[in-house]
């Protein structure tokens, strides 16, 4: 990510309009974060009679008319009504690379992120590395349902490291195959693979797990083995996962902690009755 300076421009000394001048921005920034070209939250003020924005980009071009959504480029129609021209943007980073890896040259995506993270959720199997929404070639609809996917994953991390009293529910949801959220996510994944011809696995949660056969536990979709490797997570990639379905499209590690075994069902696979 890379911090940006966007300069909208002046309210032309007229301060009445500022609001409907902040409404044209916003519009624009908020299209901009649905289609994955910015990140997280922006910062924004009037500096002498300047509106200024202060936001992350998925790449140094991102902003480029090339990448944005129709809603982007409506809501810049817009933005240039209102101030008479677009957003000047100023990268405010001293080391921005001049290339990047293109999406295709992935061997595989996975779909993760967590309560603390506010970029792509869809990550290359090769190197954990954000993919940038925009950049896929997905309809605009799906990368807006990208995006609100993850910010329900967000949220529902969040609730379950407060271990407050939704922890258990919101755990599941992380957790289990079969959880609105983790169903979701599959479809999701499914539509990214149809979509590049990549093969995209949702990854599943794994916190409690059982002091004896965790290492060796069977998918949760299929109940067939995917075990693939032993090690540390902290001291290997995040994405060098132990397990993987080729079938379920799924992929977890094994469990953080073993001290409560009466959680380690969650998430296990289950005979149908
Ligand atoms: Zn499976």
């Amino acid at each position: 990510m890379f911090l940006a300076r966007l300069t909208f421009g002046s309210d032309c000394g007229k301060p009445r309009e500022r609001d409907a001048l902040e409404d044209a921005a916003e519009w624009y920034l908020g299209a901009l974060i649905r289609n994955g070209q910015i990140y997280g939250e922006y910062l924004f003020s009037w500096h002498d009679a300047m509106l200024v924005v202060y936001a992350h980009l998925a790449r140094p071009d991102s902003l480029a008319a090339r990448h944005n959504s129709e809603w982007a480029r409506k809501s810049l129609d817009s933005v240039v009504e209102g101030f008479g021209h677009p957003p000047k943007c100023e990268i405010i980073e001293d080391d921005v690379p001049k290339r990047f890896p293109a999406w295709k040259r992935s061997d595989s995506f996975y779909l993760f992120t967590h309560a603390f993270d506010d970029k792509s959720p869809i990550c290359s199997g090769d190197t954990g590395r954000p993919m940038p929404l925009y950049l896929l070639p997905l309809p605009e609809l799906t990368r807006e349902s990208i995006h609100f996917w993850s910010r329900s994953y967000n949220y529902h991390d969040y609730i379950w490291l407060d271990s407050a009293a939704l922890e258990m529910p919101a755990y599941k949801q992380l957790a289990d195959p079969t959880s609105n959220l983790s169903m979701r996510g599959r479809e999701l994944c499914a539509e990214v693979e149809r979509a590049t011809n990549i093969p995209t696995y949702y990854y599943l949660k794994r916190y409690w797990g059982r002091n004896k056969g965790e290492a060796v536990r069977l998918c949760p979709g299929c109940g067939g083995e995917w075990h693939l490797s032993d090690g540390v997570v902290d001291e290997r990639p995040f994405w060098d996962f132990h397990f993987r379905c080729e079938r379920c499209r799924l992929v977890s590690h094994r469990a953080d902690s073993y001290e409560d075994e009466r959680h380690a069902r969650i998430g296990e696979f289950k005979k149908s009755k």
